[in-house]
């Protein structure tokens, strides 16, 4: 029962009121505490979050871009962020902060902004972090949207969809000199042709925004939990977190947002979430 209300993200005294109200009975707080100490519930969640966490720090470690950076690949930051001090962490990536830039400079590991929080010529932005090849390139790269909205195409991206032939350009083409010098100014003074250095590695903090989200669903942050819940609580989440992170989808539903209507992803429908290791 402990462990049923623990992990479905229930708090103690709501299913204390719950089953009261509903006068199906419950197990008080003596009882409750009994389950936690003397019968080793406590110790059992902490060694099974424990082992989760060794058993996928591993499988960071063995991996070939872990070895080849010998750091943390971008997707596993959600390990790094549980287990830092038994991994070599060469890069970090987070909101625009420049203290922690700083910090981080002083350690030497290199230091990525959030890719996601940054630019307005959204796609062209976000198409020169994703293929450039160092700072300069990103920069060199931003500097190309001028001439492709003026249908100068030369130096576009190779790949572009610009290079096909019969392109046209869905944007008005840019002839006036004060428009196409605002641009130029727009380019210069964004973050991310101002601070190549943090964008070019083109790192984002999805993975780490999606694992807070499910700790929220056990420790809500309203509420003050006493060390020992917050402990089990945590070793929970992470479990959920490591068993279903990146699971498959059943289908893929394509639905049409009216607030946007040029999104094609669709919606994934995700199996059914697996609960093995906190059984
Ligand atoms: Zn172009």
């Amino acid at each position: 029962m402990l462990h049923g209300f623990s992990s479905c993200g229930i708090l103690e005294s709501q299913y204390q009121g719950f089953a009261e109200a509903a006068k199906i009975g419950n197990v008080g707080d003596k009882y409750i505490d009994y389950v936690y100490g003397t019968m080793g519930y406590m110790q059992t969640v902490l060694k099974a979050g424990d082992d989760c966490m060794t058993e996928q720090i591993y499988e960071v470690q063995n991996t070939d871009s872990y070895q080849q950076r010998n750091g943390v690949p971008m997707h596993t930051i959600q390990q790094w962020q549980c287990c830092v001090m038994r991994l070599t962490v060469i890069e970090v990536a987070h909101d625009f902060v420049l203290k922690i830039k700083n910090w981080l400079w002083t350690l030497n590991i290199q230091n990525s902004f959030d890719t996601w929080h940054e630019a307005s010529v959204k796609c062209h932005f976000y198409y020169s972090m994703k293929n450039c090849t160092s700072p300069d390139n990103l920069r060199r790269r931003l500097l190309t949207i001028l001439d492709h909205y003026q249908g100068n195409h030369t130096n576009c991206d190779p790949d572009s969809k610009c290079k096909n032939p019969g392109y046209r350009c869905s944007k008005v083409k840019l002839n006036n000199p004060r428009a196409i010098a605002a641009l130029h100014k727009f380019i210069l003074d964004s973050k991310v042709y101002k601070l190549a250095e943090d964008y070019y590695l083109c790192c984002d903090t999805y993975w780490v925004e999606s694992f807070n989200n499910v700790i929220l669903i056990y420790c809500p942050k309203r509420i003050h939990f006493s060390d020992r819940t917050f402990n089990i609580r945590i070793a929970l989440a992470v479990m959920d977190w490591n068993e279903n992170v990146n699971r498959e989808a059943t289908t893929i539903s394509l639905i049409q947002d009216v607030h946007r209507p040029t999104r094609r992803t669709g919606h994934k429908n995700l199996y059914q979430k697996l609960s093995s290791s906190g059984s």
